[in-house]
């Protein structure tokens, strides 16, 4: 029997962590997965100061390639320091390299490089490859909104599901436990290969469009992607196989197949995110931070209601990881939501704070806030949305934190 062979596509502070979880995963299940896990690394160049403790004297301050660095001391110094790296985490510059004759393939870089890089990978990924999205965004045009695991089936041909959650990379990378969702609705050809269904009770089936035998997208329609089916050779893959790859004893996963619910909470979180920030560095608090997370919630389904109808799942948003759990940590712990309030602090814009302060990570919110407002101006809804609306006009600095309050009142 073929094994699974994985690679990781993006290597920033969540790329590499899921890199770490999954490369554990795949040297425990000798008999699904290949060991060694690719990870492509936007190559850059990195100079080691004399305080790292890779430090070469022989090198000195000579900028070195990432991926050396990472392949040499198994740690991607950059955007994951001080976590040792599991030695069959294998670091490659090359996009169609690193996919090659790949089945299972995890998105996991930030979302404004999601058209350049699928791009690149059409045509260099095996036909019958399936994918999970890690990213946290949605792909927008003044046309249509799709989430990413759509774009980068539609794009490359091929099926891709969803993983999202209450996830702050550094503490999983440190093994502190918390837990995710991944969304997966397993092809109906790859369940007739072997006419096996998952054991968690999912049969493939779609939970709209119950007897469907071709499959659905995510809106419930049949999909334009002619999928191939993962050759009988491999293991199924079904969710147990996707639980088996990603669950830790420190990373608990919940499989569901509502893929618009995972993928739209996650993107969404880092609107209201920002708000928050921007309301605790105005010196507000607790209390006012759970109204914009209350509106913010509600707004998220609001918007899931209106632009995915015939699939939307609402208890996602309140049962799962991906839902409540990750508006929480994002709200009081995470990147968006601590630069955000930074920016109001020092009184400076948060692209400003993004490009001095995170040494090259990204702040989804921003770019993310930006292209659901222009969607929904286009539609003239934006006044559906107020706070969505309110943390587009404070990123323009036209609109200011004390103001808030008066733009709920009736
Ligand atoms: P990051 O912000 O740490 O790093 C930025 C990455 O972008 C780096 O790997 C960099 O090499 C890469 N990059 C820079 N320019 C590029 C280009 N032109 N083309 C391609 N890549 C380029 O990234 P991250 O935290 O791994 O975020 C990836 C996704 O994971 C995001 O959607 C984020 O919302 C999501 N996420 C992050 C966390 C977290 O705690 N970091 C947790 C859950 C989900
Ligand atoms: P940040 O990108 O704001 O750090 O969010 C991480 C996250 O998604 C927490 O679940």
């Amino acid at each position: 029997q073929q094994k699974h062979k994985v690679t990781v596509i993006g290597s920033g502070n969540w790329g590499t962590t899921v890199a770490k979880l999954v490369a554990e995963s795949t040297a425990e299940h000798p008999d699904l997965f290949e060991t060694d896990v690719q990870m492509w690394v936007y190559e850059e160049q990195v100079t080691l100061g004399e305080d790292s403790p890779h430090y070469d004297a022989s090198i000195g301050s000579t900028p070195q390639k990432l991926t050396s660095i990472i392949n040499t001391y198994h740690e991607n110094v950059k955007y994951l320091p001080k976590i040792a790296l599991p030695h069959n985490v294998v670091a490659n510059p090359s996009l169609p390299d690193a996919v090659k004759d790949s089945s299972i393939l995890i998105f996991n870089f930030p979302h404004e490089f999601i058209g350049n890089i699928c791009k690149q990978l059409k045509g260099n990924v095996a036909p019958y490859a399936r994918g999970i999205s890690c990213i946290k965004g949605v792909s927008v045009t003044d046309d249509a909104i799709e989430l990413i695991s759509e774009y980068i089936g539609d794009t490359l041909g091929i099926y891709c599901g969803a993983l999202s959650g209450a996830n702050i990379a550094s503490e999983i990378a440190n093994e502190m436990w918390c837990e995710t969702t991944i969304a997966y609705n397993t092809p109906a050809c790859d369940l007739h290969q072997n006419g096996n269904g998952d054991s968690n009770g999912f049969a493939g089936i779609h939970p709209v469009h119950k007897n469907a035998l071709i499959h659905l997208n995510a809106r419930g329609q049949p999909s334009s992607t002619q999928l191939t089916p993962v050759p009988a050779s491999y293991p199924t893959l079904n969710h147990d196989v996707f639980y088996k790859l990603f669950s830790r004893p420190y990373f608990t996963v919940s499989m569901v197949s509502d893929v618009v619910g995972v993928s739209l909470g996650g993107a969404l979180k880092n609107i209201v995110a920002l708000a928050c920030g921007f309301v605790e560095g105005h010196g507000w608090n607790m209390t006012a931070k759970t109204a914009v997370m209350r509106r913010g919630m509600l707004e998220i389904i609001a918007f899931a209601r209106e632009f995915f109808p015939e699939t939307i799942e609402e208890k996602t948003f309140w049962e799962e990881s991906a839902g409540w759990g990750d508006m929480i940590v994002s709200c009081t712990a995470a990147r968006n939501w601590r630069y955000s309030k930074m920016a109001v602090e020092r009184g400076v814009s948060l692209q400003e704070i993004e490009r001095t302060e995170l040494n090259g990570q990204k702040l989804q919110g921003i770019s993310t806030t930006r292209e659901v407002i222009k969607f929904l101006r286009a539609r003239g809804f934006e006044d559906k949305y107020p706070l969505f609306k309110v943390v587009d006009g404070i990123l323009d600095q036209k609109v200011k934190v004390e103001d808030i309050p008066s733009l709920f009142r009736k």
